[in-house]
This record gives C-alpha cells, structure tokens and sequence, in this order.
C-alpha cells in the first residue's frame, strides 16, 4: 500500500495535528466512560475536564501558525485525499473563528442547565419548565447563524454544522416530495391490514444474559471484531464511539427485558456506524479525515443495516434459530417475526417510530426548527404549534407534553438543525441499498445466507474508505452517481408494505 499523505506541507499539518488528534482521543474516551461506567458524583468533574479539553482543541485549531500553515497550502497540487485534509481543516478553522469565545461559552452553559430543566419538564409533563429555556437556546442559535453567516435562510447556517453542504431548500425538496405520498401511504397501509399494528411478541420479557447471547451472535453472523478493535457494552441511549482511531470503534446497546426487537435494532444499528469506522482505509487512520464525513452518512449506514438487511424478511428467517434458542420462541415463525418487525401504527415516539412514519416525525420537526430560527413562531407557541402540525401529518395528537414537543433531548442541548440528517440517513439508507441490489446480484441470497462479507465489501469501496476524503454531496456523486433522491425510498415502500 503506498502512502496517501506525500505533499511536504501535508506531512508537516499531520505532525501538528497530532496534539490535536491526542485530544479529541482522549475526549472520546472520557466520553464513552461517561455514559458506560462512570459513577454519578463523577460527573461534574468529568464535565468540567471536558470543557477544558475543547477549549485546548479550539486553541491549537485557530492558532495563528496552525492556520497560517493550513492557508499557505496551494490546493491545486493535491491528490484528493490531501484536498479533503484541507477542506475539513478549513472548516474546522472557520466554525471555530466564526463564533466568539463568550458566545461558545454561553451556549455551553445555557445548554447544561436546559438538559435539566427537559428532564424535569419532560417529567412533570410540565412545558413551563423549559419554555425559557427553549426559547434562549433558539436565540442563540440564531445569534450563531449570523456569526457563520448564510446565503438564504438562518437555518441553513445551523444545517451545515451537521451536514456539510445540505441547506434548507435541499431538505425541503425532499421533505415537498415526501409528505403527501407519505401520509397517503401509511393510510393505505394501516386499512390494508397487511402490516399489523400490535404484536404479542411486543409483551415478551426476557432475561438480559440471553438478549444479550442473541445480540452477540448476530454480530459474530456479520463478524464483527469483538474484542479485537471493538466492543458491546449497555447505556441508557445506545450509541457508537470511535475512540479516535480504526482499531477501538465501541457500540452500546439497552436491555429493556422486554419486546427484544428494540435492543436487537439497536445493537444492528450501532453495528452499521461502527462498521463505517472499522473499514475507513488504515493510511488515513488518525488524520483529520480518518473519521465518517457527516452525521446523514453515517446514519445512513446505521439505517442500511437496521431497515435494509435487519428489517427485510430474509434476515427475519436467518436469525430465527438464534432467537428460537435463546428465548422463548418456541410458536413464532418466520414470517411472525417478519411482521413484528415491520408493524406500521400512528404513534406518538418518534423513537419508537417504524419505516413508513419515521420521517414524517423528522418533517415536523424540520417544520418547527425552521419557524422558530426564522422568529415566525416563540417557544410559548411552540406546544400548540407542535400538536396542530403532528395531527396534520400522523392524524392523532398527543395527550401530554411529554409525549409530544418535550420528547427529545436535542433542543435542550442546543442541537437546532440535527434532525434533518436522519431523514438524510433513512432516505440514503435506501437508495444505497438499491444500488447494492443492482450492482451485486444476488442480495437477497447474501442476506439470507449470512454470506455478509460482499456486503461490507461493497459499503467498504463505495462509503466507508474514504473517511471525510470527500463531502457528502461529492461522495454521492462520485460513488453513486446521483444526490439523495427521495423516489427511491417511495418506492421501496410501495413495494414492500403494499
Ligand atoms: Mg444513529
């Protein structure tokens, strides 16, 4: 394997990143043991060690010799690996310089405080708890869109934070594309019958040591490589980390020892990230782009591995003798447990959502985020707005606050423009599962094997090697041809459900 890296000046930014590279490995790690092991008295220390560790990593990026070195690069001599070096650099460098220290800093506070006061709210079914908050944090946030600067809208500002390149108007083609055929969609499905809405298997308890012989041996069908460069622990939200480098990439899963399709979809889930950093090419390991380019990539391949592979009635009759060995599963069959896994129901949890109304969850929140960045709604409007749009979108309307705008964390912790990447993943998900179906053949024989290894292969050559090499929309194109294109994912579920 020749060596990626030969431009002099490249060479001598990869040395400088190195202290860079330490810290955010190290940030990683402090991280993952925060949501994994760590004792609660810890955390406020941990918190605040965390704070100086990004105040040491925004330092180093925006220092003068630092970006001095980084801008003296004449781009036009460059393989592309180097490119990518320096765009995502350069980015680093202008998001960091774009906003000032006291406002960083008061995002930060801001946003600690209102993860508590969600909490509380969300607990207490009680809006008034967080409104102020809610409506600080949207201030801010609109105050961070004019420090990054836009061309169209405030939000496209916040957008590209989590995903490089995509704007309002890229996620409102998709969204007009979607809504209609969506929600004729589901009515159709829910009055077909085809799919039910309610399984006994979602009544079935079981003992965390056997879920978790279940989740282990699906993730050795698909050979991942337990304790050699990975591992599976359990959290309150599963997640996947790469401890800043290819060789230590970490999932977690939950036991909720009840309706186990939640913590096999999670741990399949958290194996499609972790997979994406397991086979991102070793010469760019530790490098500013040894790492998944976007937040909607990476969801992508999470959701590939979740609804592709793990929701497709192939993989329901591949795994059931494991569950039939390790649970109680003695009166399921396979297309029993198909159907569990695809039950379609108007629910309140986008969480808990399936396929079909997964993004009609993520709409209504794309709705909500872009009114309240652009001023045309405040937080105090915001529960009445929420419910009015949920009912136009799902049909039902939530009885509490709790299950309806106080459901997740993203707001209170600042994250206004998130969403909108896993509509991006979804859709992806999809649209590259068509082409893998195309371009290999024999998919559906693959999957129903365990012959997973093409598979892997196939998202090895056209995702996961080239890191941050390329942004988002450039790896579309160069590997597929085409941007995210909504028809597929329409298509795939008339298909599937009708
Ligand atoms: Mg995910």
């Amino acid at each position: 394997m020749s060596e990626l890296f030969e431009n002099p000046r490249i060479k001598q930014i990869l040395v400088k990143y190195r202290r860079i590279w330490a810290l955010h490995h190290a940030s990683s790690l402090m991280g993952w043991d925060n949501d994994v092991n760590m004792p609660k008295m810890g955390v406020a220390a941990r918190g605040a060690a965390q704070a100086e560790i990004s105040a040491m990593i925004h330092e180093l990026t925006t220092s003068r010799d630092f970006v001095d070195l980084v801008e003296s690069v004449d781009e036009d001599s460059l393989n592309d690996y180097e490119r990518g070096v320096i765009r995502v650099l350069k980015r680093g460098i202008r998001i960091a310089t774009s906003l000032p220290k006291e406002h960083v800093m008061e995002m930060s506070k801001v946003s600690s405080e209102a993860v508590h006061y969600w909490a509380e709210a969300r607990q207490k079914n009680d809006f008034s708890i967080f409104r102020d908050y809610l409506q600080k944090i949207v201030e801010l946030n609109m105050k961070s869109a004019e420090y990054l600067g836009y061309d169209e809208h405030p939000y496209d500002a916040l957008l590209d934070l989590y995903e490089e390149g995509y704007t309002t108007r890229d996620y409102q083609r998709i969204f007009d594309s979607i809504e209609s055929r969506l929600t004729r969609l589901l009515d159709r499905i829910i009055s077909s019958g085809k799919f039910p809405q309610r399984h006994t298997l979602e009544e079935l308890r079981y003992e965390e040591e056997n879920m978790k012989r279940v989740n282990t041996e699906i993730l050795k069908l698909f050979s991942f490589p337990l304790g050699e460069r990975s591992r599976m622990d359990v959290s309150a939200h599963p997640f996947t980390v790469s401890i800043g480098t290819r060789n230590d990439v970490r999932i977690t899963t939950r036991y909720e020892l009840v309706d186990f399709r939640r913590s096999l979809l999670a741990t399949v889930h958290e194996f499609g990230h972790a997979l994406y950093e397991l086979q991102i090419d070793p010469r760019i390991d530790m490098s500013p782009i040894g790492g998944g380019v976007s937040s909607g990539i990476h969801e992508s391949q999470s959701r590939f591995w979740e609804n592709v592979i793990g929701r497709s009635r192939e993989f329901s009759s591949l795994i059931l003798p494991i569950l039939r060995e390790n649970l109680n599963l003695r009166d399921i069959d396979e297309d029993s447990l198909y159907r569990y896994f695809n039950m379609v129901r108007r629910d309140f949890i986008r969480t808990e959502a399936d396929e079909v109304t997964y993004n009609l969850h993520i709409l209504l929140r794309f709705k909500m985020e872009k009114m309240l960045i652009a001023g045309e709604i405040t937080a105090d409007e915001a529960p009445e707005k929420w419910n009015e749009e949920f009912e136009a979108l799902l049909g039902i309307v939530p009885d509490t606050y709790s299950e309806g705008i106080l459901q997740d964390i993203h707001w209170s912790m600042g994250a206004i423009g998130y969403f909108p990447t896993y509509t991006l993943g979804t859709l992806l998900a999809v649209q590259i599962g068509e082409h893998a179906r195309r371009d290999l053949g024999n998919f559906s024989d693959l999957v129903s094997s365990g012959n997973f290894d093409p598979v892997k292969k196939y998202l090895e050559e056209k995702v996961h090697r080239y890191g941050g090499t390329y942004a988002p929309k450039e790896l579309l194109r160069r590997s597929f041809g085409e941007d995210v294109d909504p028809e597929y994912y329409i298509r795939y579920l008339e298909k599937k459900y009708l």
